[in-house]
């Protein structure tokens, strides 16, 4: 995913090294978050969006200074992700590798074992996601 548009329209939110590690189904969540999160700047304007990623198939906002109306905002869109295919953004399940953990979000349409995928974060930054291949049971 492409993030100079995030960072452009969030530049006073977004730091210098603001990373997003997702893919297009969650954008419209992420950008809901941002616009929130920009608001609740304008209370406490030490508060920065360092990183968005998908951890354990929900939405991860790590930053500094999060207010407690920030940390909910964080906390609601987290527990939003967890129904929202990380693909297409149509209604998905939490999908488990076979350690039991949560490792993507999927619809119907994109529940493909082949695409089950880890992210792995050794990868370049601000690329797309990469993924490494984990067949779940
Ligand atoms: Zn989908």
């Amino acid at each position: 995913m492409k993030i100079s548009p995030l960072r452009e329209q969030f530049s006073t939110l977004v730091g210098d090294h603001f990373e997003v590690w997702i893919s297009e189904g969650w954008l419209a969540l992420v950008t809901e978050a941002l616009t929130r999160l920009l608001k609740e700047q304008g209370i406490a304007p030490a508060l920065r969006v360092d990183q968005i990623k998908q951890k354990w198939g929900k939405l991860c906002i790590n930053g500094e200074a999060f207010t407690e109306r920030a940390l909910a905002i964080a906390e609601e869109v987290a527990d939003s992700s967890s129904r929202i295919c990380e693909i297409c953004g149509a209604q998905g399940e939490p999908i488990k590798n076979s350690r039991g953990w949560v490792i993507a979000v999927r619809c119907v349409k994109h529940f493909d074992a082949r695409e089950i995928l880890v992210p792995d974060e050794s990868h370049e930054r601000a690329r797309d996601l990469q993924f490494d291949s984990a067949v779940p049971k």
